[in-house]
């Protein structure tokens, strides 16, 4: 029977290693909520191993970007129950200013803070900067320094963590940047506005973005531009993303004779810290492959 308790006792203490990495027994001491996946990978990585934090993720795991994300009651209780609330800025969240508004006790650490933005095909900034691991790297800081305001009992292992985790994301930025210039293709097709951060550091260039918002379809217009460009202009890739349907990539690959490969722009994933890392290896493998 003692055994058969340890053993149980064992499977729990494992079962939540696994899974409850990010909280805690005791009620939390401080509540950080993100608004979406990039910034909840982010935080997970500067609270990691600091006490009594409990990290939430406003949107979950697999939502992706928040451009036509509508807030649930949840989503307002998650937020006035946080002592931080996580944004990535430039403009990404802009629909819930009303809500953060109404809040004036929570503190907002908006980690697009000195990025310089980009336009997108409507003029307006694109909120996809995390997908440069540059500006990744600012977001990280900036939240960082955000934290270690908000809690400045642990303002020194917030940095440290991020510190650890900036270090990581230069060294695979580096290798990113060594492995891809002698690349010479350099001109990709993608389906979603979320890459121009991430062509900018790379020396990609954007030929065309299929689609502005990532859950509509391209018409039968643009479908038929699209093939036309891609048989004109001899590029052999077409960049889909695993976020979203590849039904209209596949229909230009058919057409045109072009191949489809998946770019990930980290939007969504799992609960695993190194999951932002693993996504951009995963990108420069594919980016390998698809340009050479
Ligand atoms: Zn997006």
């Amino acid at each position: 029977m003692k055994r058969l308790t340890a053993v149980l006792l064992a499977t729990v203490i494992l079962f939540c290693t696994a899974g409850c990495a990010h909280r805690t027994e005791q009620p939390a001491r401080f509540r950080v909520v993100t608004s979406f996946y990039p910034l909840y990978i982010m935080a997970l990585n500067i609270t990691d191993g600091v006490s009594g934090v409990q990290v939430d993720n406003m949107a979950g795991q697999q939502t992706g970007c928040l451009h036509d994300y509508q807030l649930q009651s949840q989503d307002m209780k998650n937020i006035e129950q946080a002592d931080v609330f996580v944004i990535n800025g430039a403009g990404m969240e802009s629909f819930m200013n009303k809500v953060t508004s109404q809040l004036p006790k929570l503190r907002v650490i908006n980690s697009s803070d000195g990025i310089p933005l980009l336009k997108d095909q409507t003029g307006e900034a694109n909120p996809h900067i995390w997908v440069s691991i540059t500006n990744a790297i600012r977001q990280v800081t900036n939240i960082a320094e955000g934290l270690a305001e908000a809690d400045p009992a642990n303002a020194a292992a917030y940095r440290k963590n991020a510190e650890e985790y900036v270090a990581k994301l230069s060294i695979l930025r580096k290798k990113m940047h060594e492995e891809l210039s002698g690349i010479s293709n350099r001109d990709i097709i993608t389906f979603h506005e979320a890459f121009p951060y991430f062509a900018e550091e790379f020396g990609l260039n954007i030929v065309k973005v299929v689609n502005r918002e990532p859950d509509s379809q391209p018409s039968a217009r643009e479908l038929a531009q699209t093939i036309k460009l891609v048989r004109g202009s001899g590029i052999k890739t077409i960049f889909a993303e695993p976020q979203y349907p590849k039904s209209a990539a596949n229909i230009i690959a058919k057409e045109s004779g072009a191949a489809v490969y998946s770019l990930d722009p980290a939007v969504t994933g799992e609960n695993r810290k190194d999951a932002y890392l693993t996504a951009m290896e995963n990108n420069l493998t594919v980016l390998k492959q698809a340009l050479k």
